[in-house]
């Protein structure tokens, strides 16, 4: 196995177990490493500190363990039977209504690179570095052998391995087969489609955002901006909201809105969804609604983006706070990585100043727990939302 050293001093963060090497820590490479390969990290003095999956860029080794163990069935058995039993804990896993849930959090719990979803019998497997890809098959036959539910597996990484990575993934069953299928979540049903839909085809990190969502939600009329599958749309109308709109710029998007709205509450003429650009529908929103929910995907990917993002949320929550009705709520998220809790409720704390409404927090909410946030891992908090009362 090819051993990596650090530079002095640069054996802090891993003694911290931050699960991340950066390139700019390494003093010498012994030997040769290709993309994916497992690696032994050294400290200036040849002292052992982790095993990793070495990857190209700026984190350059990905840590799987901080002793001195072998990274082999046994391993990912022990690493995904502790994710599970964690499930277990949070009462995901035998829930009545509900067969969805997020298994594997990558660094949230130790297995960095690797996200697992599970619907209904299906896991959907997600390797977002060149070592998970290669372990993707003994991956697949632990879960099917620790999870009784679980019969299918399917593999989607074409869009979350490094772009420049030395291999092609291709997504498709890797056990079993399943076409579309319907789950269920808090005892409301949608359709997941893993094969073309986002990410696995579900937010999950919402669910108990979604499930706070529905307790405002009597009598209100509600506008759910960026509704991809429509989760806090059906949500609100089990909630008792008077109007429920969703927007979605995709039309893919308002399709599967429609559908799941469908499965729920049938032809229910309180819910309405609309394909349009979101900043253009907010234009003219006038005082029609007192629940408004923004959504939007990650405005910055990276930490170069950062200015144009924290912009792009201010400008979108000025529009809310503009025109929401008095006495309404705002259920507002970012889940860009690269904008951090102060940064965020910062261009919200701007937005509503320029809009001069009087504003409150409520909640403040997260990923819901299934995302474990890894201690020593705080990049791992990404999902922040606020829930505010607008006077
Ligand atoms: N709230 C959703 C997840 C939102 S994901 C849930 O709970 O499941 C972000 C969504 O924003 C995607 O569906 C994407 O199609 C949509 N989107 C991206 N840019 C947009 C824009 N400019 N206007 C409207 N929708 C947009």
């Amino acid at each position: 196995m090819t051993t990596i050293t650090l530079k002095p001093r640069k054996d802090e963060s891993v003694r911290r177990f931050h699960p991340w090497i950066f390139s700019g820590a390494i003093a010498k490479i012994d030997g040769h490493a290709t993309e994916g390969d497992l690696v032994r990290v050294v400290d200036c003095n040849g002292r052992f500190l982790a095993i990793g999956h070495y990857q190209i860029g700026s984190i350059a080794v990905r840590i799987l363990s901080f002793v001195d163990t072998d990274i082999d069935t046994q391993f990912y058995r022990q690493r995904i039977a502790e994710a599970y039993a964690m499930r277990q804990a949070l009462g995901l896993t035998n829930a009545v209504g509900n067969d969805t849930y997020r298994l594997v959090h990558g660094e949230g719990d130790n297995l960095p690179g690797l996200v697992v979803d599970v619907y209904a019998d299906t896991a959907v497997v997600q390797a977002h570095s060149v070592g998970m890809h290669h372990a993707r098959q003994l991956v697949a036959d632990i879960l099917v052998e620790e999870v009784e539910a679980i019969k299918n597996v399917y593999y989607k990484s074409e869009g979350t391995l490094p772009y420049k990575a030395p291999v092609t993934p291709e997504d498709g069953y890797l056990i079993g087969e399943a076409g579309n299928c319907t789950a269920s979540e808090n005892g409301l049903k949608f359709h997941v489609d893993w094969l073309r839909g986002q990410k696995t085809g579900f937010f999950i990190d919402q669910r108990d955002n979604r499930a706070l969502l529905e307790h405002y939600a009597a009598g209100r009329d509600v506008l759910n901006m960026f509704c991809y599958t429509g989760g806090f749309s059906f949500y609100a109308m089990r909630g008792g909201a008077k109007t429920v709109h969703s927007v979605d710029s995709s039309a893919k998007a308002i399709e599967l809105t429609n559908r799941n709205v469908a499965l729920n509450f049938g032809d229910d003429t309180r819910h309405r969804a609309f394909a349009i650009d979101a900043f253009k529908f907010l234009d003219d929103i006038k005082d029609k609604y007192d629940l408004i929910i923004l959504d939007p995907p990650a405005f910055a990917k990276h930490q170069s983006a950062l200015r144009n993002a924290l912009h792009g949320y201010q400008k979108l929550n000025a529009k809310a706070f503009e025109q929401i009705r008095h006495g309404g709520i705002l259920f507002t998220f970012s889940c860009s990585q690269a904008v951090n809790k102060e940064q965020f409720r910062l261009a919200v704390f701007s937005a509503a100043a320029q809009a001069r409404r009087q504003v409150r927090i409520l909640h403040q909410l997260t990923q819901a727990p299934d995302h474990p946030v890894n201690i020593y891992h705080p990049e791992g908090e990404y999902l922040k939302g606020l829930v505010l009362y607008v006077e």
